[in-house]
């Protein structure tokens, strides 16, 4: 049953000590211009993060590490509880489900890491320049793919229950600490908050292009706005590779029979070359509008959960800072 639990901050950072005896913990931790996903021990429980946006590494990263030997059998020794995710990556494992496990094939790998996972969202209380989420019809708190919603507000800690897994994770704290139910008036404050963030998201993205209409946008763009738009692209992949919806990966073998999954980025030279020396994605605009061809166009087509969340890591993690809002208001409005 979905349900609210609340603790002190005081209490809540001694229950995280007892289960890092049980699971292993990974939390934000901020490093003074961004925050990041860190393993915690006891010593870093003060320092953990709450309820800002989105930490750099995106989820998916727990599913599909940047490299992995799929021939590995070995399960995680512990279930791990991954603290802090914010709901744009929460919408983002729709896909990355799709893709991964509901086709014809379940990959073991990935349900591997999917499996030993208990997801705890956060709300956003504040938000990031480049913040989106909103104008491609997310909340900016997590509504599903998640076991516990986690919120601090005033030295409280407010859990709510979203799965057998989330319960479960309140009846091992519950023997080592006692939580309370919240008040009326402290769940419409939690409310407020939300209505409050969602007002501020949708303020600062006013006239970039709703997500049903960018795919029609980029189908019927001329060449020269990617040619203009790419003139600084570097070809690092960062876009990609960050991006919590993206999908590519390469298999390599190595000696020992290992079958190693590399994470892979279309923006890289020579992403779609094949045996016989042909490369038709080797002009760099190609391979730039072949992103959004993938992300607006294709992954719309096929699956039924949306390929791009508005979390911004694209325009942050870009080299030759490339924003691809500024890329959707020009496309909206010539
Ligand atoms: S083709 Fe490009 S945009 Fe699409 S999933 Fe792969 S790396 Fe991402
Ligand atoms: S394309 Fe950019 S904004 Fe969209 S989900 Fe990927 S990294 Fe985030
Ligand atoms: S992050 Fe920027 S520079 Fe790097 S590949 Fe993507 S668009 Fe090009």
């Amino acid at each position: 049953m979905n349900k609210y639990y609340t603790l002190s901050r005081h209490d809540w950072e001694k229950s995280l000590a007892n289960l890092i005896n049980q699971f292993v913990i990974y939390a934000p931790v901020y490093y003074g211009e961004q925050q990041d996903y860190e393993l915690i021990g006891e010593s870093d429980i003060p320092h953990i993060v709450y309820n800002r946006p989105k930490p750099a590494t995106p989820l998916k990263t727990f599913f599909l590490p940047v490299e992995e030997n799929v021939m590995s059998t070995k399960a995680p020794p512990k279930q791990r509880i991954i603290m802090g995710v914010p709901s744009c990556d929460l919408a983002a494992a729709n896909i990355q489900d799709e893709m991964y496990l509901n086709r014809d094939f379940a990959d073991p790998v990935y349900k591997r890491n999917r499996d030993a996972s208990i997801l705890v969202g956060t709300d956003c209380h504040t938000i990031e320049e480049h913040c989106h989420c909103t104008t491609y019809g997310i909340k900016p708190y997590p509504e599903f793919n998640h076991d516990l919603t986690l919120s601090l507000m005033d030295e409280t800690i407010y859990l709510y229950t979203h799965s057998e897994k989330g319960n479960s994770l309140i009846q091992a704290m519950e023997k080592f600490t006692h939580f309370h139910e919240p008040t009326e008036n402290e769940i419409q404050a939690l409310l407020d908050k939300r209505k409050e963030v969602e007002e501020l998201l949708n303020h600062n993205n006013q006239g970039l292009p709703d997500y049903r209409k960018t795919g029609e946008l980029v189908q019927h763009s001329g060449r020269e706005i990617w040619k203009k738009y790419s003139q600084t692209c570097v070809s690092c992949g960062a876009c990609a590779t960050i991006c919590p919806t993206c999908t590519c990966f390469l298999l390599m073998e190595r000696p020992g029979f290992e079958k190693v999954r590399h994470l892979d980025a279309c923006q890289y030279p020579g992403f779609e070359k094949v045996a016989a020396g042909e490369d038709p994605l080797r002009p760099l605009h190609k391979r730039f509008y072949n992103r959004y061809m993938c992300k607006y166009v294709w992954k719309p087509q096929k699956f039924d959960s949306i390929a791009c969340t508005g979390c911004g890591r694209c325009i942050e993690a870009c080299i030759g800072s490339i924003n691809k809002n500024e890329l959707f208001l020009e496309l909206a409005n010539t």
